[in-house]
Order: C-alpha cells, then sequence, then structure tokens
C-alpha cells in the first residue's frame, strides 16, 4: 500500500511565507504591483502570502492546462483560464505552486510579457531545481524540495489533497498505483 509522508509543516510554511512576504514587500515599496496567482495550486499560498505583505496589491488569476490527473508533465501547455486585467506597463508577480521542470512557468513567463507588462517576477511555492529542463528565473523561493510528489496546502493529486495544511509527499507502492490512505 502506498501512504503519505510529511514534509514541510503547517509552522515551517508559516515561517517561511512571512519571511518572502518581508522581501517582496520590501522590493516593491511604492511600485504597483499586480499579483497573478496561477490556480489551482497556488491559491492556499496565495491567500497566506497576500496577507504579509504590507504594500498594496492588485489580484487576477491565470489557469493553464498542463499536468492533468498524471504524476508525470505532459509537455504540452495551454491558456485555460486568461488574465482579467490589463498588464500593460505594469508590474507583475506571478505566483506558481510549484516549479518543476520549468516548462509552465516559461510558458506563462512568455505570455505576460507578451501582452505588454513591465516586468515580470515568479514567486514559487517549490521550487524542484534538480528536475528542471528549461531555464527560468525564479525570483521568490519559498521551499525548495528535491524530489518526490506533493500534496496538500493547495497541492491536489486528481483533485485531492488540497485542503491539508502541511505539505506531504505522496509514495507509491510497488505495482505503482496509488493508496494513500
Ligand atoms: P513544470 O511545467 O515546471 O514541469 O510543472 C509545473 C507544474 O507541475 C506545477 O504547476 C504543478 O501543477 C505540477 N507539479 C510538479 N510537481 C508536482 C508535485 O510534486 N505535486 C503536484 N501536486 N503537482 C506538481
Ligand atoms: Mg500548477
Amino acid at each position: 500500500m502506498g501512504s503519505r509522508v510529511l514534509r514541510v509543516s503547517e509552522s515551517e510554511i508559516a515561517e517561511r511565507v512571512s519571511e518572502i512576504a518581508k522581501t517582496i514587500s520590501l522590493d516593491y515599496r511604492g511600485r504597483e504591483l499586480i499579483v497573478v496567482g496561477v490556480l489551482k495550486g497556488a491559491f492556499v499560498f496565495l491567500a497566506d502570502l497576500v496577507r504579509k505583505l504590507t504594500i498594496p496589491v492588485v489580484l487576477d488569476f491565470i489557469q493553464v492546462a498542463s499536468y492533468g490527473a498524471s504524476m508525470t508533465s505532459s509537455g504540452t501547455i495551454s491558456l485555460k483560464l486568461p488574465i482579467s486585467m490589463d498588464v500593460k506597463g505594469k508590474d507583475v508577480l506571478l505566483v506558481e505552486d510549484i516549479v518543476d521542470t520549468g516548462g509552465t512557468i516559461r510558458f506563462l513567463l512568455d505570455h505576460i510579457l507578451s501582452l505588454g507588462a513591465a516586468s515580470v517576477a515568479v514567486c514559487a511555492m517549490i521550487d524542484k531545481p534538480e528536475r528542471r529542463k528549461v531555464e527560468v528565473p525564479v525570483r521568490y523561493v519559498c521551499l525548495r524540495v528535491p524530489e518526490g510528489f506533493l500534496v496538500g496546502y493547495g497541492l491536489d493529486h486528481a483533485e485531492r489533497y488540497r485542503e491539508l495544511p502541511g505539505i506531504y509527499e505522496l509514495i507509491t507502492d510497488a505495482s505503482g498505483e496509488n493508496h494513500p490512505e
């Protein structure tokens, strides 16, 4: 049988979220920042992050289709939900759940830049640098996790586990099947 193992606790996450919120608040002081959350995985992180910022921001969301219900990257990315705001000439902070191979964030960076944003920076809840295939600039990293398929704190497997307050690794059994309970 498979299982799930706690990788990052609620309190560890909270501590790191406060730290990067402080850095972001300093970096963007006096500027007008548009925070764009990447649905759905970043929704919990985004909610915690913006409440720790000490600068005013405006919020928007974007969604791409990529991973689906699979545990490996599909390699093809398409826009599922476009942003609703005009980002022309604005500073944008893209808030993503995980930067893995880098394909998704590359796609999103190029997309936001093509809309005429003055600058686009990436804030990732989790960076998996060992798995990078596409080079992407990730300015703010909350946590670094080398390997393993993670769920919880917004992250899903087939839409489950997003509500867990900590970050867990899903351990698959020898058959490759996943039986988290
Ligand atoms: P990339 O395009 O960088 O390879 O993949 C990034 C996307 O893959 C993330 O936005 C996330 O949705 C998904 N992903 C990568 N690793 C994990 C993981 O460990 N757990 C979950 N739930 N999703 C992951
Ligand atoms: Mg994602």
